[in-house]
């Protein structure tokens, strides 16, 4: 009977024997058919990662003990990952290859850790020396500030113009400090203004200063203004008062025009900005009920806040929609309909149909409507070309990008669209050709002057998992629903730095060489050595492949962790 052995760690292997002969002479590279060629890929996170964070790298620095490096790896291509660790969906773990080994990793966990890491140690960003050109940017939510950091790094004398008296767009008006607290969000914009951007709040562009004459005293002009106006619904005709827009009433709140509220609301809509009114109001001290016409599966607000809300008591009605409201003895009577869902639409989504005949009749004191936001570009005299994130509107050279540019409407995605701005920017000031559309440029590689990273990201198959331990992923601590539903304080508490540290040794950083040595090791003819790349404690080695004396028999492939090494014809 033979006896299966498991070696988990390579120092349990056993020496290899070799001869002390020299064999120089036999070239056995001629006996081979296929070649192992190093291949360094993109990983499903960073791919998935509107910002495509470098998560491997981060995550392989972070885990050997490096949170400085760490920090930098990833602050390098996230213009806030303070912010973005707190408000993001988390795109790239969805993707995260560890899902079908165990659980996937946490990896918006430690992007939160390293982002206020980030806020209290700077990290060293590359600065280019000033080009002696400026840029305005006009609104100061999350496109524009992440437009004005990088255009900062790459030498640009920026001036960023938002109209309300404080900067941050969405970040400050639509979410809620319990999600995003303010102390984090200002440490985030100190950051970006220690670069050298002068951010001027209560300015209206169209008011106070005319777009022509921007784009006349600067040398470019990048408009975020965002999608701040609100769908309306249809409240069979009803124009009285007592209804508001979700993004009117949190941005009322958000200040400080309303700290409390009394009675019942019904909020209409299943996005995060219904979510985020719903629960603002019950800290307010107002009875909050959710309407949303279809079910739980199609609802749009991030998993994470419809089961916060849930766990702090807000009633959700689904398949039920409005379709009349009145005044009544000071209240506001609203009809209700039950719906079922038919045929999908072109959203993807089934259509809500209603039953006729399932009417009925609820009391409340206000209604919220938050069935979607639509941009408004009524200052820019134009509706933009918003089938691209970041659109050109003119030739002169006007941007546009963040929400207001069409595309999905997270901060993350912003943020990315952002980023891009800058590059395009860059590349139309300095006269460098702009990456194409289709391009998945990252910020360090465009400083590097590197074509970006191309092919298909490592999947599960790549990964030799005989290396990897099973263990659980980290999970954020939340505070008590019913103690957080008083007040605004952050309803969860970030990792501790060692907590963080654990959750990234889990990482199976596909696609990176880490210099573990395994292919080296395991190769029966010398024919491998690692260009150790000492600048990041061998996060992104190479590997160098002896052409005279590799036989092609692909174990370095076979055994490689993290699916670096692939076969190919020579
Ligand atoms: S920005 Fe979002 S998608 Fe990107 S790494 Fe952070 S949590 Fe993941
Ligand atoms: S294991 Fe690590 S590198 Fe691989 S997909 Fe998950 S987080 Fe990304």
């Amino acid at each position: 009977m033979t006896t299966k052995i498991t070696l988990t760690q390579i120092d349990q292997y056993p020496e290899v024997p070799s001869s002390w002969g020299g064999m120089e002479w036999n070239k056995t590279g001629s006996w081979r058919f296929l070649m192992p060629v190093f291949s360094p890929r993109p990983s499903p996170c960073s791919r998935e990662c509107p910002l495509q964070n470098n998560i491997p790298e981060m995550m392989a620095l972070l885990a050997d003990g490096d949170t400085a490096g760490a920090t930098l790896a990833l602050a390098l291509e996230n213009p806030f990952p303070a912010v973005l660790g707190r408000v993001c969906p988390a795109f790239c773990t969805e993707a995260c290859n560890r899902d079908r080994f165990d659980e996937r990793v946490s990896i918006r966990a430690v992007e939160r850790l390293l982002g206020n890491e980030a806020l209290k140690k700077h990290p060293d960003l590359p600065k280019r020396k000033a080009t002696g050109k400026s840029v305005a940017i006009v609104g100061s939510g999350p496109a524009g500030l992440s437009t004005a950091r990088f255009l900062a790094l790459l030498g640009y004398a920026v001036t960023v113009f938002e109209r309300e008296e404080a900067p941050g767009g969405v970040l400050r008006l639509g979410i809620p400090p319990y999600r995003l607290p303010r102390d984090i969000l200002d440490s985030c914009i100190d950051a970006i203004r220690r670069l050298g951007v002068d951010i001027r709040t209560g300015v209206s562009i169209g008011t106070d200063i005319i777009l022509t004459d921007l784009e006349k005293d600067f040398d470019a002009v990048f408009a975020a203004p965002g999608a701040h106006r609100s769908l309306d619904v249809d409240l069979g005709g009803y124009t009285g008062i007592g209804v508001l827009s979700g993004l009117s009433f949190l941005a009322d709140v958000f200040r400080g025009t309303i700290d409390s509220v009394t009675g019942e609301y019904a909020v209409i809509g299943g996005g995060n900005t219904a979510l985020d009114a719903a629960r603002t109001i019950l800290r307010l001290g107002g009875s909050p009920h959710i309407y949303y016409r279809r079910s739980r599966d199609e609802m749009p607000a991030f998993t994470d806040e419809i089961e916060e809300a849930r766990e702090e008591d807000i009633p959700i009605s689904y398949l039920t929609a409005p379709v009349g409201l009145t005044e009544k003895k000071g209240r506001l009577a609203m009809t209700l309909i039950t719906m079922e869902l038919g045929e999908e639409d072109a959203s993807g989504r089934r259509r809500p149909v209603q039953i006729s005949g399932s009417e009925r009749e609820v009391c409340v004191d206000r209604v919220i409507t938050a069935v979607g936001e639509a941009e408004d570009f009524s200052f820019m005299g134009t509706d933009g070309d918003k089938k691209d994130p970041v659109s050109i509107l003119d030739a002169e050279g006007v941007l546009l990008g963040g929400d207001a540019g069409g595309g999905r409407r997270t901060v993350a995605d912003a943020a990315a669209a952002g980023k891009r701005a800058a590059i395009m920017i860059d590349a139309r000031l300095s006269g460098r050709p702009a990456p194409e559309a289709t391009e998945r440029m990252t910020f360090s590689r465009w400083l590097e002057e590197r074509p970006a990273p191309e092919g298909d990201p490592v999947a599960f198959e790549d990964i030799q998992t005989a290396y990897f331990k099973k263990s659980d992923a980290y999970r954020l601590q939340k505070t008590d629903p019913h103690m957080r539903s008083g007040d605004f304080s952050e309803v969860t508490a970030g990792p501790t730095e060692r907590d963080a540290a654990a959750e990234a040794a889990r990482c199976f950083v596909c696609g990176t060489c880490i210099d573990c040595k395994t292919c080296e090791r395991f190769c029966p003819d010398f024919s491998l050595s690692i260009i150790r790349n000492l600048k990041a404690r061998g996060v992104g080695s190479s590997v160098r492949v002896d052409e005279d004396f590799c036989k092609g028999c692909g174990i370095c492939a076979r055994e490689c962790p993290r699916g670096v090494i692939v076969m190919k014809t020579p």
